[in-house]
């Protein structure tokens, strides 16, 4: 079978734990279902050794199980040290997949661990890790290189092999800094694809601008290489300081850029048509605005005005577009209420309550039935602070019993 690149978003992990921006489970929860319904291969959802997040996780790991969320895996985040691992598990104990993380380079083991950890350490922390993880129960181990850009080739080989003997069954090179370029990282990549024979995710940060360009060249190292690849995205590009690799620019530049379409297949489950609703439902839930110029779902995506531009694109829109608005699911006229409307929400009572789910289609068997879901919406808005979906609204109503898990933080 040919190598493929399959996507693992992380929003919900890198993106969450960004400085000054954040998301409530609830909106967690909901990217999880669209990532899903895109045909991403793997969540990163988040912290299980988090105490707010093990309800969370739970409720989501419950949403696979009843066959909410169908293909994609779920998987968690935790630094590669045995306590961890165990802690991840007791927390989750039905987790199946795990990230396990853990400095490389030198200059992180002598600044992080300062002269407590040689790279002796960090390996064997890692095979303890790994094992740890195996004997509880996990059915996939990625095991992430922090800070990989910046570490020896030669090391990380050792790394991988480590990993590998343990029985870890994915390599995460981590550009942590956003260091590395399109052509180094190709190289390096092959040479350890070609060493190993092992599958390398790529996760990549922007902070030269360039998260996009080297996931992809690294991805061909690995496919050139002889592995699987698996590039790590956010939605928006969310993601540490200038962000990570953007989820639907990555799968713009693997379907329409003409030299990377036939060298890098990606997964043909993917579907790119589900762009415009997760970028916009991410933008609201994040309270940022998507830029004007983002590749597929910025408003001037498919605008032209100067001359040559509007004119060109008037005779042939392949002129100056490289792909439709419908590739990305957008062109639909979107309708909304100018006039008087009813919502539902914090403070909502029954009648406004039942006028709001009447018009969604979603009519309850009495009047207990709506008021357990109208106390529910409240929480929910309580805890999302701003306007329900429609979707987020559907959702509460029809998986009652797991919305109260989400909601349900106690410290
Ligand atoms: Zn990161």
């Amino acid at each position: 079978m040919k190598n493929k690149v399959y996507l693992i978003d992380v929003t919900n992990r890198d993106g969450v734990q960004t400085s000054r921006i954040l998301l409530p489970k609830l909106s967690k929860t909901m990217l999880n279902l669209y990532l899903d319904e895109m045909g991403v291969f793997q969540s990163e959802i988040g912290f299980p050794t988090l105490k707010h997040e093990v309800n969370y996780i739970n409720a989501n790991l419950d949403l696979v199980k009843i066959g909410v969320i169908k293909r994609m895996r779920l998987e968690g985040w935790c630094r590669a040290i045995p306590e961890d691992v165990k802690l991840t598990f007791k927390n989750c104990p039905d987790i199946k997949h795990i990230n396990i993380s853990i400095s490389t380079s030198e200059i992180m083991i002598k600044g992080k661990f300062l002269g407590k950890k040689t790279f002796k350490d960090i390996v064997r922390s890692l095979s303890e890790a790994v094992k740890t993880a195996k004997e509880l129960g996990a059915e996939t181990v990625g095991v992430n290189a922090e800070d990989a850009s910046r570490t020896d080739l030669e090391r990380l080989i050792e790394f991988i092999l480590v990993g590998k003997e343990a029985g870890a069954d994915r390599f995460r090179y981590c550009d942590t800094l956003g260091t590395d370029d399109s052509i180094s990282i190709y190289e390096r990549i092959k040479t350890l694809a070609l060493s190993t024979k092992f599958p390398i995710e790529m996760h990549c940060h922007n902070d030269l601008g360039m998260a996009e360009a080297v996931s992809v060249a690294g991805a061909q190292g690995a496919i050139e290489g002889g592995v699987d690849s698996y590039i790590n995205t956010t939605v928006n590009g969310y993601g540490e300081r200038c962000g990570n690799c953007d989820l639907v620019s990555t799968i713009l530049a693997l379907r329409f850029s003409h030299a990377l379409k036939e060298k890098v297949p990606l997964d043909e489950k993917v579907d790119l048509k589900k762009s415009w609703k997760i970028g916009r439902y991410a933008s609201y839930a994040f309270n940022i605005p998507i830029p004007i110029n983002q590749p597929g779902v910025g408003a001037n995506a498919f605008a032209h005005e100067s001359g040559i531009h509007a004119d060109g694109a008037l005779k042939d829109r392949r002129n100056y577009e490289l792909y439709d608005p419908e590739d990305v699911g957008r062109g639909k006229p979107e309708l909304h209420e100018t006039g008087r409307i009813i919502t539902t929400g914090e403070y909502g009572g029954i009648k406004g309550f039942r006028h709001v789910y009447d018009k969604l289609g979603i009519h309850f068997h009495d009047d207990n039935e709506a008021r357990r879901v109208l106390e529910l919406v409240q929480y929910a808005n309580l805890h999302t602070q701003k306007p329900l979906t429609d979707d987020e609204l559907r959702f509460i109503a029809t998986y009652p019993d797991i919305t109260k898990k989400i909601l349900t933080t106690n410290p």
